[in-house]
This record gives structure tokens, C-alpha cells and sequence, in this order.
């Protein structure tokens, strides 16, 4: 038996989990999957591994030999959850252990091994049948992300394999699979005939959080959520009796901001203050992975400003201290205690994020600004109040640019219970939402997406075949990719050269992977190093992902404003009088204005494209590399017509790109330098040609020039009328037909502007639009070499 301590024991016992024992370890004797739901705190985490240890598995003298591994989806949640099993089974807890990137602290004592989802898909990759396990526990599988998706669907079909060894092997033992989920949006596990064919698994409740958090929401609900966070943290700290603040924002940038914010605040007087973490952290010590790029995003487009219905307008001179939720009726800390600030999110090195956990200095208040990070798995002592801003930066993915972006957006009503729950770890707490019940209700969904629908799933299938599975399309998924998209990304992964004629990952393939952009723009920044061309490459990866650079013509002159047909204002005056409208000297003013206006805009196009008259692409080239010259990048915005949002975007991206780049390959490209001379003529050759390299797939040749010229007795009189046809098939319809499967340029691209004589015989674009204006067929290529 555990030799446990008194405190231990006595915590233990009032976990739902632990009353839940027999039951749980029933279900998972007679089947070889269950599911188990429990809410935040439950005890999951921390007991299920202890049951199963106490029932023999991961003893070598047992019949489940083999150890038992836990998955989390985060580097700090498995190494404080090994901490604490270990500290809670008491003489054996040298048996407990964790493995996450660049660091292992299994030996051969190990039974229970906690691990990051990353860590357990690299062992399948190695070892399919996965038998140095007995039971494989995947945790937190509500938080569905892209990992666990795939995890899930892998043991699915280990347990069938591993039934089928021992029928051949008797040394062979069986693999228990238990997922575990805090939120019961679990029927995509449940009741998905794919993934457990033999019926759907049993599923465990155990209810009931085990301290309560008493939840306050904001009366309104505040744009720049970073400066409220500020002004109620700090009056949180002055009001607020003795507790830790654990504080939700979205991202490095805000938690630094704040940090910096606080410590200023609350300067001790006299010493200095030697509780300052470090906050900077170097390349090297943290290896980037993908997921922890922090790109765009750093301003909400529309969550903040909507909440007309809390807005009080005579807000300015609200009493602050009214409805806070900050007079618990106990005594407030001493006004001169000092705060202990400590940041947490996945970029800091685990070493750092391991702080946390520790006591603050004594007089102090412990102070954690985190990302969602620290939303679930996590206990950290102490923590009884959370400061919740409603917002976290999300993987988006654009299916029409291919790009992947982080998105600062409202959270789920799941994932705000998660973040209040943290508040009630270790007793009571107080959750304060910093926005208005009215968003939690109107604004905020149930639950987030699985992750694998905002994930390019080129990327995705690159990952799955770099572990050796080769069926994707077939594969078990919980929540399915369609099975055209699977396919359409294999062929796009072997047109790039990521995969072999037979599917296997290549050596392009393995280097793409590494790069948190569609693998296109991996494969133009893998061949960038030619000509000196890198600073370039990346450049234009970082215009072309962010899109949506330019301000089109159209939208600084509509063409319903031209006087001729312009509309009169009054609402009810729909008669045809309206086309006899006097020509005023105002209008006749702003058509001056407008002449001008268009005139700017030629010129301002014509300096883009001197580089190049027929590149859409090198024009986004030249406006990236000009904007990188300009002192006042909104000024130069708004005087070329470019959108300042976008590119600010672009070069974030830039810079963390070139990062990147220079941590898998630091010989290629130097320090990032925003200013790049011009390129040469021999560069912008071989800038085209990388193009093509990415969008190698994306190609149309002009039909009348085609090996076979459909016939098309109309000669076309704009070049936007001239027929392509793409090298693949982009449209249904009849093949022979030209109407039904002719594509056309884009008017806002440059080739508009050519004659229909001079359009070029093959144009690489970076996608087709089906035009909604016309039911003519009105694809259009975009970008043309
Ligand atoms: P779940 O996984 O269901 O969310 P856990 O097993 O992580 O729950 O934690 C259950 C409870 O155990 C927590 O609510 C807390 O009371 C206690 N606990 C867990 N880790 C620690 C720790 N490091 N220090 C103190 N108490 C802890
Ligand atoms: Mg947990």
C-alpha cells in the first residue's frame, strides 16, 4: 500500500474522482476504452494514474507490465503534474516521471510517465504497437486540439493491433486507452463508429468542482482590456484579502505590458526589487515551435466595441469600487504588500514557466499574468482570485489564402469555466470576467472548434505521413477533415516535392513541416537561398500570406459615386428623376477630386511594378520592402493606398519568419534587416521562378494557345476577357465546353491593364474566386508571373 501523508490523504478524500474509484477501474477491467468526464478539479488528473499504479499496472511482476503513460497537451502541465503524483505517492514516488522536448527524467523505476502529446506521437512513429505501454491516459481531450485529435485516432487502432499481436505473441499484453475530458462536448469520441469499432466506450462521471468560485462579471466591457486588466488587478491587490492573482490576457506582448505596469505600480520604496522575473528570454533558449508564434493579431477587430447594451453613459465618473465584487467582507491585505509578479506562457522556458509553482517571497502577493496556458490541467497553490479578460489569440487558418494566422477573439463559455475554475483549486476563490454577462451570453460560443478545422490540412497531412501513416484519407479522425481536402492536399504535397511518387515524406517535406505557414510558402522560403535571394523570399512570403495588401481602385473610387449615376439621398424619391439630376458645382468639384485621386493611384501602382509589369506578386514585394523605408508607416499607408493593418501584419511576419529561418539554418540569412536594397535583375528572375516553385499546381495557359485551341470565334476585347484554362481541373462542368471551363484575370491584377494581344501564355496564380456578379464563368487567377 501508498504510504501517504496525513495532509495528502485528507485532500484526496474529498475528490469526486477518489469516490469514483471502483467504478472507474471496473469499467476500464472490462473494456479496453473508456471515457471520463469530470469537471475542473475533479481529480483526474492527479488520481487516475495513482489507481491504476495501485492496481498493479506498471508493475513489471503484474499482468499490465507495461507503464502508464499520460499525455498532456503542454511542457509545464507535465512536469507539475509528475511533481505532484510524485509528491502524492509518497515512498514510490521515484516511479513517477516526465518527458517532455529536450528533457526526460525516465529511468527504470519509471511506472507512470507524464509527457506532452507531441512526445507520444513521435514514440508511434517509432514503435506502432506502442508496447512499452500498458495504458495510455489522454488528458484534457476536450481541449481538442490537432494533437490529441490524432492521438485519439492512433490508439484506436493500437488496441485492435495490439489484440491481434497477442493472439500470435502470448508475451504480448493488452493496451487500455482512458480519455479524459473537464467539458462533456465528448459525443465526437463517443459516438463515432470510425474511431471505436466496437461500439461506443462507457463513459464515467464524476461531478462536482471541489471548491466554489464565486464569479463577477464587469458591469461593462472595455476595448483595451490589457489597461483594465491593469486598473482592476491593482485595485484588486489594495482591496482584496490575501490570496494569489492568476490573470488571463492573450499573449506575450500584453503580459509584458503588464508586468511592467505593475512592478512600476507597486515599487517597493526603499529596496530594490529583487522579485523581478526575467521576462526576456533569448532564441536559444527557446527553440521556437510553431505553435507559439504569436502572429498578427494584436488589436481585436470587432469584440470590445459591440456591447452597447452595458455601456453606461455616464460612465466616465462611475464610482469605481461600486459592484466589483472586491468587498468580500474580510480584511484586505497590507496596503505596503509588495506583488510578486510572474509571467507564464509556452515560450518561456519550462524552467521559467516551473516558477509558478513556487511560494512568493514572504509579504507578497503572488501575481501570474498567463496566456491560456494556465487554463486548464494546472493547479498552482494558492491561486484564489482569476482575473479573466474573455480573449485568447487563436489558430485561424484563411482556406482562400492558405494562411495561418493567431487571432485574438472571445473565448468559449467552456474555456471561461475552465479559467474560473483555476480559482478554486486549493479553496474558495473569486473569478472577475472582465467583460459584461451580456457578452458571456450573446458573444461567447459553447465551445471553441476543434482545432483540425482552423489548421491547414496540407499541414496536418504532412505531419500524419511523417509518422509513418500512410492511409490519412481513411484515417479515424474524431472530427473528420473532408475526404477532398485530404486528398487535394496529398497531391498539392507531392507536387511540392513534400512527398515522393509513393507518398513517403522527403527530405523537402521533413524541412517544410518546420515552417507554421502553408507548405507553399515552405517550399519557397526551402529554395530561397539562391541568388542572395532569402531576405526577399521571406518578404514576399510575409506579403503574399497576409494578403490583402492594397486598397483596389474601386474602393477609392466607387463607381456608384461617379456623378452620372449617382443615387439621390432621399430615401423615398426611387423615381426617375434621379437620372436627370442637375450637374452641380459640387459635383463637378468632386469629380476634379476624384481625377486626382485616380491619377495618384496610377502613379502610385506604376512605382510599384517598375521592378516588374506583369508580377502581382513582386508588386506586393516592392510595397512590403518601401513600407520597411518609411518613417511613419501609417502616414505612407494611407499616401499609397496600402492597408496599414496588413501591413503591419506582413511585417511581424517578416521578422519572426526570418527567425525561424535562422534557427533551422543559421548560415542562410543574417540578423533581420527590414530595409533591403533592390533587388538585382538577376534576383528578380529568380524570385519569379520561386514563385512558381510554390504555387507549381496553380498554372493556366491561354486557351487559343493551348496544344489544343478549343474554338472561340469571339476575339476578346479586354485582356479580362481573354480564356484560360488551368493545367488541373478547377471546375466542373463539360470538358469540352471552353464557356464551362475557362478562367479569367482579376481585374485588380496588373495584367488587366494589358492588351488582350499582349496577355502572356501562361500565368501561375495564387487562386481561383468563383465570381458571385456573374453566372458567366469568372474564376479568376490572381497572381501571374
Ligand atoms: P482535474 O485534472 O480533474 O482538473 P487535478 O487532478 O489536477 O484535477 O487536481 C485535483 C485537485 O488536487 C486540485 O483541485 C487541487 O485541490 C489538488 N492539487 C492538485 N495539484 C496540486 C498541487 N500541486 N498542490 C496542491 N494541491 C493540488
Ligand atoms: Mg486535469
Amino acid at each position: 500500500p501508498v504510504d501517504r501523508s496525513e495532509e495528502i490523504q485528507n485532500a484526496r478524500m474529498g475528490l469526486p474522482v477518489v469516490g469514483e474509484e471502483q467504478k472507474i477501474m471496473e469499467a476500464i477491467h472490462n473494456n479496453s476504452t473508456i471515457v471520463i468526464w469530470g469537471a475542473t478539479g475533479s481529480g483526474k488528473t492527479t488520481q487516475l494514474p495513482q489507481f491504476l499504479f495501485e492496481s498493479g499496472y506498471g508493475n513489471p511482476n503484474s499482468p499490465n507490465p507495461g507503464l502508464i503513460g499520460i499525455t498532456q497537451p503542454r511542457r509545464v502541465a507535465a512536469v507539475s503534474m509528475a511533481n505532484r503524483v510524485a509528491q502524492e505517492l509518497g515512498q514510490y514516488s521515484d516511479q513517477v516521471s516526465y518527458q517532455i522536448r529536450f528533457e526526460s527524467t525516465t529511468s527504470k523505476k519509471t511506472a507512470i510517465k507524464f509527457m506532452t502529446d507531441g512526445i507520444l506521437l513521435r514514440e508511434i512513429a517509432d514503435d506502432f504497437s506502442l508496447r512499452k505501454y500498458s495504458v495510455i491516459i489522454i488528458d484534457e481531450a476536450h481541449e481538442r486540439s490537432v494533437n490529441t485529435d490524432i492521438l485519439i485516432g492512433m490508439v484506436s487502432r493500437i488496441v485492435d493491433l495490439r489484440k491481434s499481436l497477442m493472439a500470435e505473441d502470448p508475451t504480448v499484453t493488452p493496451l487500455k486507452i482512458v480519455i479524459m475530458s473537464a467539458t462533456l462536448r465528448i459525443s465526437d469520441f463517443t459516438q463515432n463508429a470510425a474511431l471505436f469499432r466496437q461500439g461506443p466506450p462507457p463513459l464515467v462521471q464524476a461531478e462536482g468542482r471541489q471548491y466554489p468560485v464565486t464569479t463577477h462579471f464587469s458591469r461593462r466591457t472595455h476595448r483595451d482590456y490589457v489597461e483594465e486588466a491593469f486598473r482592476k488587478v491593482s485595485r484588486g491587490h489594495r482591496k482584496l484579502p490575501p490570496g494569489g492573482m492568476l490573470v488571463f490576457l492573450t499573449g506575450q506582448n500584453e503580459i509584458r505590458q503588464l508586468s511592467k505596469q505593475l512592478k512600476q505600480a507597486f515599487r517597493p520604496t526603499q529596496r530594490a526589487d529583487t522579485t523581478q522575473a526575467r521576462v526576456q528570454i533569448t532564441a536559444n533558449d527557446a527553440p521556437l515551435e510553431a505553435e507559439d508564434l504569436e502572429l498578427g493579431g494584436t488589436e481585436m477587430d470587432n469584440a470590445g466595441d459591440d456591447d452597447e447594451s452595458d455601456v453606461e453613459i455616464t460612465g466616465l465618473d462611475e464610482p469605481e469600487d461600486e459592484d466589483e465584487g472586491f468587498d468580500l467582507g474580510e480584511d484586505a491585505m497590507d496596503s505596503s504588500t509588495r506583488v510578486h509578479v510572474l509571467p507564464l506562457y509556452s515560450q518561456l522556458p519550462t524552467k521559467e514557466q516551473m516558477k509558478v509553482f513556487e511560494a512568493p517571497p514572504e509579504d507578497s502577493r503572488l501575481i501570474i499574468l498567463a496566456t491560456n496556458v494556465a487554463e486548464t490541467s494546472l493547479t498552482i497553490p494558492g491561486i484564489k482570485y482569476v482575473f479573466d479578460c474573455g480573449r485568447s489569440k487563436e489558430k485561424q487558418y484563411d482556406l482562400f489564402t492558405g494562411v495561418q494566422s493567431f487571432q485574438i477573439g472571445w473565448i468559449s463559455k467552456a474555456s471561461a469555466n475552465q479559467r474560473a475554475g483555476r480559482a478554486g483549486r486549493t479553496g474558495p476563490g473569486h473569478c472577475y470576467r472582465m467583460y459584461s454577462s451580456a457578452v458571456f451570453e450573446n458573444d461567447f460560443d459553447e465551445y471553441t472548434d476543434p482545432e483540425i478545422l482552423r489548421t491547414p490540412i496540407e499541414g496536418v497531412v504532412l505531419q500524419m505521413k511523417s509518422m509513418g501513416l500512410h492511409n490519412v484519407i481513411n484515417f479515424p479522425f474524431p472530427t473528420p477533415p473532408s475526404r477532398q481536402g485530404l486528398a487535394k492536399a496529398e497531391k498539392l504535397l507531392k507536387h511540392l516535392g513534400a512527398l515522393s511518387a509513393e507518398g513517403q515524406v522527403t527530405q523537402i517535406g521533413r524541412r517544410l513541416s518546420t515552417y507554421p505557414l502553408s507548405p507553399r510558402f515552405g517550399k519557397m522560403l526551402y529554395i530561397g537561398h539562391q541568388h542572395g535571394c532569402m531576405p526577399y523570399v521571406i518578404a514576399l512570403v510575409a506579403a503574399l500570406a497576409v494578403g490583402d495588401l492594397f486598397i483596389t481602385e474601386n474602393q477609392v473610387n466607387p463607381i456608384d459615386t461617379q456623378p452620372q449615376k449617382k443615387k439621390n439621398d432621399d430615401s423615398d424619391s426611387d423615381s426617375d428623376e434621379d437620372d436627370r439630376k442637375v450637374y452641380t458645382n459640387a459635383d463637378r468639384l468632386e469629380d476634379t477630386e476624384r481625377e486626382q485621386k485616380a491619377k495618384d493611384y496610377a502613379r502610385v501602382h506604376r512605382l510599384l511594378s517598375k521592378h516588374d509589369e506583369t508580377s502581382d506578386a513582386l508588386k506586393s514585394l516592392s510595397a512590403i520592402c518601401a513600407y520597411a523605408y518609411a518613417s511613419d508607416g501609417e502616414a505612407f499607408s494611407e499616401q499609397m493606398f496600402l492597408r496599414a493593418k496588413a501591413f503591419k501584419e506582413a511585417t511581424q511576419l517578416r521578422r519572426q519568419l526570418t527567425d525561424i529561418v535562422r534557427s533551422n539554418n543559421p548560415g542562410l540569412i543574417g540578423a533581420y534587416e527590414a530595409r533591403l536594397p533592390e533587388p538585382s535583375t538577376k534576383q528578380i528572375k529568380a524570385l519569379k521562378q520561386i514563385v512558381t516553385a510554390g504555387f507549381i499546381d496553380n498554372v493556366a495557359i491561354r486557351a487559343d494557345m493551348a496544344p489544343v485551341p478549343p474554338e472561340n470565334p469571339r476575339a476578346p476585347r479586354r485582356a479580362i476577357d481573354v480564356p484560360y484554362l488551368t493545367l488541373f481541373r478547377s471546375r466542373d462542368g463539360h470538358a469540352d465546353d471552353i464557356s464551362e471551363r475557362a478562367v479569367y484575370i482579376h481585374p485588380t491584377s496588373m495584367l488587366a491593364k494589358l492588351t488582350p494581344k499582349e496577355m502572356p501564355q501562361y500565368i501561375i496564380f495564387s487562386h481561383l474566386q468563383q465570381s458571385s456578379a456573374s453566372l458567366v464563368s469568372d474564376q479568376v487567377p490572381k497572381i501571374r508571373m
